[in-house]
């Protein structure tokens, strides 16, 4: 039976329950974070921290567990569900409150750590490639609300979404005011132009994700040259690649953008090099999640 760590205690998915006066709930007042396990491991888990606390500092939510509790927290939650492979959603909410939005009135944050196995994309989208679409919802700007925090409040890329379910197409490219590309409604977006990883810069609006920071590192590693730069529509359009990054999406190949076909069609060769790259990361790092089997 799957079990969810609610503020300290291992509860059944059932009876794990916050209250509707909760202003993550009221609000959408609050942080979280998706994280990846693999093959016994928690990928990148302490980056994972580092960014959520990060993202409670911004938004003066005092989590109420040290980085240490809950990065034991994720891993016991997931030795409890028996997991090795999964997702993780790590949600720090404001916490009950009154009905006004003063956070004030919360005096205890809810912590909440949920396992699950998980697959987004079926198999064939990474051999075949994602077909995508421009959303006319543009990305709120970094000064109205940082897209650096990882925050409960997805309404801007929630309707990107319905954008992209009734295109029927896989996920959205979203822009930021000036029309510059920025992210998909969840993952980041990456291009090859004349033989160059490109993707935008955090400054212009963009979750620093954590695949994203490992596909540059892979890059390096491959001798891919990648850099951090700012493009439109027109260089999705005429690149000779294009990949989405995620924890949930991985490195996923998109193969058709506003119906032009990205390259030849199908996933390119860099994005192939990367894919298993990454593969190949996510199954040897990270924090092991049963520690007597690291040890033997
Ligand atoms: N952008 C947005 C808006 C996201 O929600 C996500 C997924 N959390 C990403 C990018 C990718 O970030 P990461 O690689 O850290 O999962």
């Amino acid at each position: 039976m799957t079990v969810v760590f609610l503020n300290g205690e291992f509860i059944s998915r059932d009876a794990a329950r916050v209250s509707v006066f909760d202003h993550g709930y009221l609000y959408g007042d609050g942080v979280f974070e998706g994280i990846r396990a693999y093959n016994g491991r928690v990928f990148r888990l302490d980056e994972h921290l580092d960014r959520l606390y990060e993202s409670a500092q911004t938004v003066m939510l005092q989590v109420p567990l040290t980085k240490e509790q809950l990065r034991e927290a994720v891993l016991e939650t997931l030795r409890r569900n028996g997991l090795r492979d999964g997702y993780v959603r790590l949600v720090v909410s404001r916490g009950p409150g009154d009905l006004g939005l003063d956070p004030r009135k919360c005096p205890q944050p809810t912590v909440v750590v949920i396992a699950e196995g998980i697959q987004l994309y079926p198999q064939e989208a990474y051999s075949r490639g994602l077909r995508a679409i421009t959303v006319t919802t543009r990305k709120i700007a970094p000064d109205m609300l940082s897209p650096q925090v990882k925050s409960l409040n997805y309404l801007n890329n929630i309707l990107a979404r319905i954008e992209v379910n009734r295109a029927g197409v896989d996920e959205g490219i979203m822009l930021n005011a000036a029309g510059y590309v920025t992210e998909c409604t969840a993952d980041n977006v990456f291009v090859v132009l004349r033989g160059e990883l490109c993707t935008p810069p955090v400054y212009l609006g963009i979750l620093k994700g954590i695949t994203r920071e490992t596909v540059l590192e892979l890059a390096r590693a491959l001798e891919i040259p990648a850099t951090e730069r700012v493009f439109t529509m027109h260089d999705v359009y005429t690149a000779e690649e294009c990949f989405l990054t995620g924890t949930a999406a991985e490195v996923a190949p998109v193969v058709e953008v506003d119906g032009r076909v990205i390259g030849d069609g199908t996933p390119g060769a860099v994005t192939r090099r990367v894919i298993a790259a990454f593969r190949g990361r996510v199954a040897a790092e990270g924090a092991p999640i049963f520690p007597q089997e690291a040890a033997a």
